[in-house]
């Protein structure tokens, strides 16, 4: 296996591929003021092995469509929404969050977790909003800076990693200068990072190391994946993921 491919080895066996949780998920329905009896059409986007997918279609009377690149990935949503009993709700996709196959304001709501830093913040919301019907929701999770200086080792880890992190201001300002209407903002609390992410992912490093033979890229991704969680126990009261709310305006 190459790298790629160990990395999705590693994540598939996970309830969710980045920091999140279902108490998350239904507090932005909440924010958003979705009326979970009003029939919907949602995207979720970068949905991984379905975290969110799965949280959405249990709570709301939507039919949504859960976009990943990875087909492994894919398949792993589609026989959880099997087993959850969920599956008439959701109609998997494999494709990129660059060249989606949507038609113009096809969805009610767009959802995103953990995920639009792939096509970049500000280039995604620019470019899905097409795909929102006018007074649609888009929420998606977006790395943050929770402070407005930070250390510099941090600071220079998420300049090589992710240029785009920036403060809550800033990212509410890009969604204005976007032509949304914010309305809403919170953080993830740390046991969505610790808990709900990290926790598992550090559980499953021995099984993933003898399945792959102890080789070197696979404790090479062990050692990498160790020093991001080290990176995040350090540093938390400096970033996390904000969760963004805005509305499409009508015309
Ligand atoms: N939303 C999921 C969750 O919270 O568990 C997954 C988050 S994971 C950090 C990011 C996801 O985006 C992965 O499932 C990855 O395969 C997907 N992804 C990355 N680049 C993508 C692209 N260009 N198009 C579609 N999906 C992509």
């Amino acid at each position: 296996m190459d790298e790629f491919e160990l990395l999705v080895d590693l994540h598939k066996g996970a309830n969710r591929q980045g920091p999140g949780g279902e108490a998350e998920t239904e507090k932005a329905i909440a924010l958003a003021g979705i009326d979970r009896d009003m029939p919907l059409k949602i995207a979720d986007i970068g949905c991984g092995t379905g975290a969110s997918t799965l949280t959405l279609a249990r709570l709301l009377k939507a039919k949504i469509t859960a976009v990943d690149f990875l087909q492994d990935f894919i398949d792993i949503l589609a026989a959880r929404a099997k087993s959850e009993g969920v599956e008439d709700k959701i109609t998997p996709l494999r494709a990129s969050m660059e060249q989606l196959p949507f038609e113009y304001e096809e969805f009610d709501v767009i959802w995103s977790e953990g995920a639009i830093y792939n096509i970049g913040f500000e280039k995604g919301i620019a470019d899905w909003k097409r795909y929102l019907k006018p007074g649609g929701l888009l929420i998606a999770s977006e790395i943050t800076w929770l402070t407005n200086s930070r250390p510099s080792e941090l600071q220079d880890h998420w300049n090589n990693e992710y240029p785009e992190i920036d403060t809550a201001s800033a990212k509410i300002k890009v969604l204005e200068e976007r032509g949304y209407t914010p309305i809403g903002y919170f953080i993830l609390p740390e046991y969505c990072w610790l808990d709900n992410y990290y926790e598992p992912i550090r559980k499953s490093f021995d099984s993933f190391l003898s399945r792959n033979g102890n080789s070197e890229k696979a404790r090479a991704i062990v050692e990498a994946e160790r020093h991001e969680i080290e990176l995040y126990e350090k540093y938390k009261a400096y970033f996390s993921y904000g969760v963004y709310i805005a509305k499409k305006p009508n015309e």
